[in-house]
């Protein structure tokens, strides 16, 4: 579905992401951890296209979608949440969720200027479904910042389900929510997201990745260190060693 082939990608003198090569399989569910810094929303950025790897390959679905760009790689059916969220912070939740499908097949905006009632129909039908599905139905009016930070995270999800993309990255999608926000955004992302379609999950919550993900894979400062089972992986003294580290430097 996903292959990464010896990926790099520097910043100036800096590594983000050294030699990584990774295949990630149809309608399979993968955390991806390690420390802040260790190149995960890179990853995210260079698969979605928001810029190309200095070297290496990035194939989805046996194509070759190295440089193609964000636009094209969204309309082939990739979609992703970000860490620091981007929503229309002054249009309405149901709008950001409407205004997530311009781009997907069919759907560019001048094809939906130019459409009759039943495109917009249709769009709006898939807004209001993916709010119902994420629990936000109530709140769709609302303008989308006056919403509380896990309703916001709820609302990203809304957007990538309303795209029904075939491969999506969630990027720390329970970041600043409270045990139980997170165990509730744990249970939405394992009954609505990851169901028929490739998902990688990017968190530091460990309990979010052990419930929802079935492989997990650990960078450490732009390399892969550790591919595998989550109770495997989660047990191996690098990966325990790095993660003492984080909790450390960021106690
Ligand atoms: P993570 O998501 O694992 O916390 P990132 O992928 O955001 O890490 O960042 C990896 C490294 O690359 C960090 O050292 C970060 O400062 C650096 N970095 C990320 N994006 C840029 C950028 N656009 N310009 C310069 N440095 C960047
Ligand atoms: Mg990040």
């Amino acid at each position: 579905m996903l292959s990464l082939v010896s990926v790099d990608k520097r910043f100036g003198k800096l590594s983000a992401l050294s030699g990584i090569s990774l295949e990630f399989g149809r309608n399979e569910t993968v955390g991806l951890i390690g420390p802040n810094g260790s190149g995960k929303t890179t990853l995210v950025n260079l698969v979605t296209g928001m810029y190309g790897p200095d070297s290496g390959q990035v194939l989805f679905r046996n194509t070759d979608i190295t440089n193609l760009g964000a636009h094209r790689i969204f309309r082939l059916g990739v979609a992703r949440t970000f860490q620091n969220l981007r929503l229309f912070s002054r249009m309405t939740v149901l709008g950001n969720v409407e205004a997530a499908q311009y781009g997907t097949r069919g759907n560019s905006f001048i094809h939906h200027l130019l459409r009759d009632g039943l495109a917009k129909g249709s769009i709006r039908e898939k807004a209001e479904w993916a709010l119902e599905t994420v629990g936000l139905q109530d709140v769709r009016n609302r303008l989308a910042d006056t919403l509380p930070l896990p309703q916001l995270r709820r609302l990203e999800i809304a957007r990538v389900l309303a795209c029904d993309p075939e491969l999506v990255f969630l990027d720390e999608p329970a970041g600043g929510m409270t045990p139980a926000e997170s165990e509730d955004m744990a249970r939405l992302i394992a009954d609505c997201v990851t169901p028929n379609r490739t998902c990688i999950v990017i968190e530091h919550k460990i309990e979010l990745i052990v419930q929802v993900c079935a492989r997990v894979c650990v960078l450490n400062a732009g390399l892969l260190v550790a591919d595998g089972d989550p109770g495997e992986v989660l047990s191996l003294p690098a990966v325990t060693d790095i993660y003492l580290g984080r909790e450390a430097t960021h106690a």
